[in-house]
């Protein structure tokens, strides 16, 4: 008996979500997902892409993205807000 855990994080961009509500979530990365909440409450993954602006609302979850260049791309403030998808893993019950 195996349990397989699944993740949709592999060579995609990086995602970040708004558990608390956050008026204003600064990331590193002009192109993203937002996936709202943690899943399994998340909305869709949606991509967007910030362009010159750097600002960003996203359309699902009204979430407010701000680019921060001094962030990697895959961080964000609050740091909570970057998702990363659980690793694939095979584990044996
Ligand atoms: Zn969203």
């Amino acid at each position: 008996m195996h349990r397989l855990l699944f993740t949709d994080d592999q060579g995609d961009y990086p995602k970040f979500r708004n558990d608390h509500a956050e008026p204003v979530v600064r990331i590193g990365a002009r192109q993203f997902k937002c996936i709202g909440v943690s899943p399994p409450d998340d909305h869709p993954h949606v991509y967007l892409e910030m362009g010159e602006t750097g600002e960003m609302i996203c359309t699902y979850c009204a979430t407010r993205y701000v680019f921060d260049p001094t962030l990697a791309p895959n961080e964000a403030v609050p740091p909570e807000c970057a998702y990363r998808a659980p690793i694939v893993a095979e584990v044996p019950t």
